[in-house]
């Protein structure tokens, strides 16, 4: 798994989950427990609709319990070792980026 040392390697959309945080939305559901026709627990899925991101966790009606989430990341989106990336980090270098398309010149033939 590539991991980032300076968030101007990351995607827009990595720097957008970093500062924002994920989109995610349900893609499954797994391991259906019933007991006398009642769903007691499930495992849970969702994916991140900008990042892909996925993670997963244990849902147990029976107990109003919902499990710690297990988050499996997609490539670049985790700091290298000794490197720490903030939320306001992320914003920064987001919105530096928003800026630059913003006031770059469009190119033309004169400027290529
Ligand atoms: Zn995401």
């Amino acid at each position: 798994m590539r991991r980032i040392s300076d968030l101007a390697t990351a995607t827009d959309p990595v720097l957008y989950c970093r500062s924002h945080s994920h989109a995610w939305y349900h893609t499954k559901d797994t391991d259906l427990v019933w007991h006398r026709a009642v769903l007691v627990s499930f495992m849970h899925y969702e994916s991140c609709v900008r990042c892909n991101a996925s993670r997963r966790r244990r849902v147990e009606l029976s107990r109003s319990v919902i499990g710690r989430a297990s988050i499996q990341y997609p490539d670049g989106y985790l700091a290298a070792k000794g490197h720490h990336f903030s939320r306001l980090d992320a914003f920064t270098e987001l919105y530096a980026r928003a800026y630059a398309r913003a006031t770059s010149r469009p190119k033309t033939r004169e400027n290529k």
